[in-house]
């Protein structure tokens, strides 16, 4: 069997939804379970309603349930005949009324909790499943809608829920294997769950990525197909740089660098479980199913003479600077450090020692004061926010002296805050002013990538 997972852009219109039916089509035979996104914004839209809910502006929160129903009603009148139209109308209306409810629940409390936010978010990957299953069977695809409550089982951290992976392998056993089996399409949502109990539960933003890497990896997918809205993984982010190239094939560690490191075409987590059994992962356009895509394997036998596959960054980035007041490499300090990120569960992205100083970077700073007033107890603490990291990645980085030269001679009329090549030598980043991160970005790339036409079999 194969995971086909499709994105909010996939998924967005009419006109996606019947591209996605033809792509799917096409891969019958390897029995498809197809994990889908909401429809493009609608998660936003979603959380939107739900702030405006515990703002109590009920009104303005009922229209915006309104236009999600709308949304998706424009969607059934474009699919289908008249007649088919009018009954989905109902199953929409039927869902609209349940946000409306939800919507007035929290009102009245006056509260939104993060188990609300995830029953608010729920209802883009559960109504985009709907019409797209609907629209499956008009099609003649046999097909079945799991919902995915019913084996993506999680603890209960809402909004950010972890699947409890044994369960989940479980129930994907008892539930979706022997319908594959049975010759259906398997038709399911990404990022929504439910913990054992059976509250729904989403597992983080862009999270369906990860939903189809963890149904992929459990039932032993043969091939994990990530179908989005562009090419597949290119040099950079196209909305920065307009001439940037697709990579036709990458290794695991170079795709989890770049999704890291802020490529938003994959979600980090979606990597691991694919890496663990080895599943290739294909990203592919479903506006251009032809084109090719990016496939991601453990070994790729090409690209050994290729140096830098690509610049990512991430914007939003904190630095914080740590002096010693005693002896700095004096026994216990990095331990007593990284023990404050680990207690306020803050992720530290890329760290540079001198010999007096550590500097990390940081993107999440809800607990940044309390971080802070814990260093200082030890140390002499500096921050400065705005930042951004600029990622070169490349497999073959520490076979190639000079990068990190030729990345400094390139950008030396900015000023770089922090400079950093991991342990694993697959990425050097740079930390810069978020205000000059698009420039850095195409400069890096112009310089890196300017001239890579001869490598035919990476880069296109
Ligand atoms: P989906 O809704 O299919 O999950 P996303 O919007 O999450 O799609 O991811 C696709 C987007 O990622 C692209 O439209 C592109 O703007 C952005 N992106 C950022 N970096 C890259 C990169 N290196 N290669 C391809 N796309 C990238
Ligand atoms: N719909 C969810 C989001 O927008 C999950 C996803 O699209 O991957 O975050
Ligand atoms: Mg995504």
């Amino acid at each position: 069997m194969i995971v086909m997972k499709f994105g909010g852009t996939s998924v967005e219109d009419a006109v996606a939804i019947k591209n996605v039916t033809d792509i799917v089509r096409k891969e019958i035979p390897r029995h498809p379970v197809v994990v889908v996104s909401a429809c493009a914004g609608i998660t936003n839209q979603l959380l939107k309603t739900a702030h405006l809910a515990a703002e109590g502006k009920r009104d303005e929160a009922l229209q915006m349930v309104a236009a999600i129903e709308g949304r998706h009603k424009n969607i059934v009148k474009d699919l289908f005949d008249a007649d088919a139209g009018r009954f989905l109308y109902k199953h929409i209306a039927a869902f609209a009324e349940e946000l409306a409810a939800l919507v007035n629940g929290v009102v009245i409390l006056g509260e939104l909790t993060p188990r609300s936010l995830d029953a608010f978010a729920s209802f883009g990957e559960r109504m985009s499943s709907f019409v797209i299953h609907q629209y499956f069977e008009a099609s003649q695809i046999r097909s079945f809608l799991v919902d995915a409550r019913s084996f993506m089982i999680t603890d209960g951290q809402y909004t950010k829920a972890l699947p409890l992976l044994d369960t989940v392998e479980r129930k994907l056993h008892e539930i979706v294997f022997p319908k594959t089996e049975n010759g259906y399409v398997v038709l399911t949502q990404g990022f929504i769950g439910s913990t054992e109990t059976g509250i729904t539960t989403t597992i983080g933003r862009g999270g369906s990525d990860y939903s189809a890497a963890i149904v992929g990896s459990l039932l032993n997918a043969e091939d994990i197909q990530i179908w989005t809205d562009v090419d597949g993984i290119l040099t950079s982010d196209p909305s920065v740089v307009s001439d940037a190239k697709r990579i036709k094939v990458m290794s695991f560690n170079e795709a989890a660098e770049l999704a890291y490191f802020g490529a938003r075409v994959l979600h980090p987590e979606t990597i691991l479980p694919a890496v663990k059994k080895e599943i290739p992962v294909h990203v592919l356009n479903s506006r251009r199913p032809g084109s090719g895509g990016t496939l991601i394997i453990a070994n790729p036998k090409v690209g050994k003479q290729c140096i830098v596959k690509s610049i990512a960054y991430k914007e939003g980035i904190t630095v914080i600077s740590i002096v010693s007041t005693r002896m700095f490499l004096a026994h216990g300090f990095l331990e007593s450090v990284f023990d404050v990120f680990h207690k306020y569960e803050t992720v530290v992205h890329t760290v540079a020692t001198s010999e007096v100083s550590i500097s990390v970077t940081i993107d999440n700073v809800k607990n940044l004061g309390k971080i802070l007033q814990e260093l200082k107890a030890f140390s002499t603490v500096s921050v400065s926010d705005r930042k951004a990291i600029v990622c070169v990645v490349g497999e073959h980085l520490k076979e190639s002296p000079g990068v990190a030269a030729k990345v400094l001679r390139s950008i030396a009329d900015f000023n770089v805050n922090m400079i950093s090549q991991g342990a694993s030598e697959i990425n050097i980043s740079v930390v810069i002013d978020e205000e000059h991160v698009d420039e850095v970005v195409r400069r890096l790339h112009k310089d890196f990538f300017s001239d890579v036409k001869h490598l035919t079999e990476i880069f296109e």
